[in-house]
């Protein structure tokens, strides 16, 4: 497999050469390290990449799940282009931030204001300080292995394996103010506020379970987190990143009816373009007022970008009008059946799982019909990582390319032939890497 990687990529790997000597790794960002090297992207469009090779990939990764639309949704592509025009940073206020901020109010039950940011990363942080601030507080609890971003206070806990351990460059004060619970154990959470009730600003929790569900979490789970806070003062911080505009417009929030004091947005939400924001109620983005006597700061040259707030404006009305979240949900459903269907076929023991419009590839897990949520992060993470790059690495020698630890998000162009392609291939690619 891997000399067929390198025979088949020897442009990326010139491209990669030359940016060791610029960039660590010769990457922008940690998740992109792959080895012998990254694939360079030339260009992309719909569901499909080509590599600087011009080999050519149908996209399952989906911009690491923003892309809800695909690549060059034509509508999103004209209103970028049209805002381009006009300039892309007046250092002003600007309508389409107005027709951005009424979207978010109009479809996430939980946002009665909104605020925007540079990244989803920039959302926990400042829905975290807003709790602090408004509760007067200083612990945040977190879930373990829930990724919220890579500022300080998601950070600490981690290091680059998300095993817990502390993380280098972090304050040791700032991991003392995080109090990390194990997922899906509710007796935990239940210990931990009646242990540290009176200090506890908030909980924050991405409801599709860490990185994009790898371990799901279940609603039971989420609303007991709802209820603790409430119950001890403390604000329930939903992070709906990746479920915001992906799995309903209104994210998790609006199919259990749950009302977080405050909603982390990105990724979907932005329509792919760089950018996030915060959502909640009026009391608690009431703390950004300039009259709230504990003003919050929040600040950022890029926040509320025109561009930004165009493409979202044009992705979040697409998303509403063809109702985009159904189809590509049903053809979740579809994806993780048909896998799971070739898996019993072949009688190998791998699990495709997840919910909504995304799953992980999975192998040596308990058999299909299994209680998802019983997987615990020892039993996901540790057998996949070494797979999880062959596999990717045999999926893109097949034309395919998925996420890092076989992460596979659907989007709008998607059709059922795009998912019986990769059914077929992950299929190759099993008898290839002689799984079983
Ligand atoms: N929260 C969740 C649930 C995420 O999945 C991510 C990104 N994968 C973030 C926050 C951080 O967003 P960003 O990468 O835009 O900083």
């Amino acid at each position: 497999i891997l000399d067929d990687y390198l025979r088949r990529t020897p442009t990326s790997a010139q491209w990669s050469q030359r940016a060791r000597k610029s960039m660590p790794d010769g990457v922008t960002v940690d998740t992109r390290v792959f080895n012998p090297y990254s694939l360079y992207v030339a260009h992309a469009s719909g569901v499909h990449k080509t590599d600087v090779d011009g080999n050519v990939l149908l996209d399952f990764f989906g911009g690491h799940g923003a892309m809800v639309l695909g690549h060059c949704h034509p509508r999103v592509t004209a209103a970028v282009t049209e805002a381009m025009a006009r300039g892309v940073q007046y250092a002003a206020c600007h309508p389409l931030e107005v027709g951005w901020a009424e979207r978010i109010t109009r479809h996430i039950p939980g946002a009665a204001k909104v605020r925007f940011t540079g990244s989803g990363t920039e959302s926990t942080m400042l829905a975290m300080r807003l709790a602090r601030a408004r509760t007067g507080r200083e612990c945040i609890v977190r879930v373990a292995t829930h990724y919220h971003g890579w500022h300080d206070f998601a950070t600490s806990g981690y290091n680059a394996q998300f095993d817990g351990s502390p993380a280098p460059g972090v304050l040791g004060e700032v991991a003392a103010k995080t109090l990390l619970v194990p997922p899906n154990d509710i007796a935990a959470l239940e210990q931990v506020f009646a242990q540290h009730g009176a200090d506890i600003a908030g909980v924050i929790v991405e409801p599709l379970g860490s990185h994009f569900g790898l371990v799901p979490i279940a609603d039971a789970y989420l609303q007991r987190c709802a209820e603790l806070a409430r119950a001890n003062g403390a604000l329930f911080i939903l992070d709906e990143v990746v479920s915001g505009f992906r799995i309903a417009p209104g994210g998790i929030q609006s199919l259990l009816g749950l009302r977080p004091d405050l909603t982390c947005l990105g990724k979907a939400a932005t329509g792919g373009m760089p950018g996030g924001a915060v959502a909640g109620s009026e009391d608690v983005m009431g703390m950004l007022q300039s009259s709230s006597p504990r003003k919050v700061l929040h600040q950022g040259t890029f926040t509320g970008n025109p561009v930004t707030a165009a493409a979202a404006i044009a992705a979040i009305d697409e998303i509403v009008e063809k109702d985009v979240c159904t189809h590509i949900n049903a053809l979740g459903d579809y994806a993780r059946e048909s896998l799971n269907d070739m898996f019993d076929r072949k009688g190998v023991r791998w699990l495709a799982y997840g919910r909504y419009s995304g799953l992980h590839l999975m192998p040596g897990l308990p058999p299909r019909g299994s209680d998802p949520f019983a997987i615990t992060r020892g039993e996901v993470a540790k057998p996949t990582a070494e797979l999880a790059a062959a596999l990717r690495m045999g999926l893109i020698l097949e034309g395919v390319d998925i996420g890092g630890r076989g992460t596979v998000f659907l989007a709008w162009p998607h059709q059922r032939e795009h998912v019986d392609q990769l059914v077929a291939a992950m299929d190759r690619v099993l008898d290839r890497l002689g799984m079983d």
